[in-house]
């Protein structure tokens, strides 16, 4: 073994390294890899300490200058795009060069997320008064992301809590924590101490973390089964939340589509980072009249798709990340084939780690578990449909509603598909683009609030109107 990663907390500018240590596998060969400090409620008391103790002075800098150390902040992230890149292959799975793109991708959005701006809005304004609103900054937020992209949804979570002068306490996943502990190691040299602050533990630190009084917002992005629990948790101290959660997100392919120049895409959509992402496409409709041919060519896609250790060049598809995912995984499969559904698989992929193959279900029914269920992993329900207003009914009924997509050549009639769909984000040819300025929000069971664009910046914030009177 080459590599054997031990990067400590990172608490009011300083490491901190409890004696307690959780171990990190590589899910590509199930070896230890590294170990993260486990952290406890001293550690927390410390982090809230002194995120609570840099609010104020944080708040009041200037956002100019807030800017430029967040624009430092970026650039120390590009610097060591390659050291942190395979870092993150190994803790999480991801081929070298996708691990990479993740870590340049998070100095990007932290970029677009910084050059929005909040509104000052003038309400009224006449010669004897004026009313302004103003948005001002909660306080110390706590920042929970999960083990899919965690570095980028730790940007997410530093970008929009720091350029409103919040202060944080971010908590990488257990499954995934040296990347974002090292980042924070690197932070220290270009924020103040005490702004960011980056705390790893087992299952016990997230709800100490919600349940502390020191908060006065939760930025939680993680599964519906959790949301729950930390809206239960938050409801003491009346914490604001943004609950970014699971998804069981549709695609719609239209009998017009050229299935040539459309089934790369609807591949990707479906099996980039081995389905594990939320606004990956989970159940796949297509009509009845190309549903063969569709298939036919995405099964060729599986067969040729190249699955293994992301740290082996050529690779373009990693493992499940840890274990109780593959477990789940397996599970769906499982109860797939036994209840006699046709199974699809992909070339055979490696027999160490946690690999599954990727799998394509040919169309089972609508309430089979391969459809209702979230997979978030590299297993894909094929759907056959005839008529347009069914399909819209059976893409709706579903209690999430994370995004969606829809391909058809007329796009008048895939944007009137598309405001139909009880999703937060709809794609019309293309799936998967996000952008630091276009708002990302669940609808149902995929959660509430917003990250990204000024709604997300704003869910940072609260109004504070000042009302102005000329008369004396
Ligand atoms: P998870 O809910 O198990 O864990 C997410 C994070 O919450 C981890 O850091 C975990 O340690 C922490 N946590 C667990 N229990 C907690 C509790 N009671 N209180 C506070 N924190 C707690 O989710 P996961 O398995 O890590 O991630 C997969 C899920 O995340 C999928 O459902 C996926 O769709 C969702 N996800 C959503 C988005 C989005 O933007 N909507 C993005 C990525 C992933």
């Amino acid at each position: 073994m080459s590599e054997f990663y031990t990067p400590m907390l990172t608490i009011n500018g300083e490491s901190l390294s409890p004696s307690n240590k959780l171990d990190v596998i590589n899910p590509a060969t199930g070896e230890v890899i590294g170990q993260a400090p486990d952290a406890g409620s001293f550690e927390l008391d410390q982090a809230v300490s002194a995120a609570l103790r840099a609010f104020p002075e944080w708040r009041a800098t200037a956002n100019a200058v807030r800017k430029e150390k967040l624009e430092k902040f970026a650039a120390v992230l590009d610097q060591h795009a390659d050291e942190l890149g395979r870092m993150l292959t190994l803790e999480q799975g991801r081929p070298l060069e996708l691990a990479k793109q993740e870590i340049l991708g998070a100095a990007y959005w932290i970029r677009g997320i910084i050059q929005l701006e909040l509104p000052l809005v003038v309400e009224q304004e006449s010669p004897l008064s004026r009313v302004e609103v103003h948005q001002e900054p909660l306080g110390v937020v706590c920042g929970i992301v999960p083990w899919n992209y965690p570095v980028m949804l730790a940007a997410w979570k530093i970008a929009h809590a720091l350029i409103t002068g919040n202060t944080l306490v971010l908590k990488p996943s257990p499954f995934t924590p040296l990347t974002t502990l090292r980042i924070g190691e690197l932070s220290r040299s270009v924020l103040p101490p005490g702004v960011l602050n980056i705390i790893s533990g087992g299952d016990a630190l997230g709800p100490s973390m919600t349940g502390h009084a020191g908060f006065a917002k939760v930025s939680f992005t993680g599964s519906t089964a959790t949301g729950k629990r930390i809206m239960a948790s938050a409801a003491h101290g009346l914490k604001r939340l943004t609950l970014e959660l699971g998804g069981n997100d549709a695609a719609i392919v239209l009998a017009d589509v050229d299935v040539d120049s459309v089934v790369r895409a609807l591949f990707d959509g479906a099996f980039t980072n081995t389905g594990q992402i939320c606004v990956a496409c989970k159940r796949l409709y297509i009509h009845d009249s190309i549903y063969d041919e569709v298939r036919d060519k995405l099964h060729e896609l599986a067969r040729a798709a190249r699955v293994g250790d992301g740290m082996v060049p050529g690779i373009a598809y990693g493992p499940v990340q840890n274990l109780p995912q593959y477990r789940r995984v397996l599970q769906l499969r499982d109860e797939a084939r036994q209840s006699g559904l046709t199974l699809l698989e992909g070339s055979p992929v490696p027999q160490c780690g946690y690999f599954v193959p990727l799998t394509l279900v040919d169309n089972p029914p609508d309430d089979a578990p391969v459809v209702t269920e979230e997979a978030f992993g590299p297993i894909l329900p094929l759907l056959r449909f005839q008529d347009i207003d069914e399909v819209i009914e059976r893409v709706n009924h579903c209690d999430y509603g994370l995004a969606g997509a829809v391909w058809g050549r007329d796009v008048e009639q895939a944007k009137a598909i598309a405001r139909r769909l009880q999703t937060g984000t709809v794609w019309i040819n293309q799936n998967l683009a996000l952008h630091p300025s276009v708002p990302m929000a669940g609808h149902k069971l995929s959660g509430f609030g917003t990250e990204n664009g000024v709604a997300g910046l704003l869910a940072f914030t609260q109004p504070k109107s000042i009302l102005i009177s000329n008369a004396c």
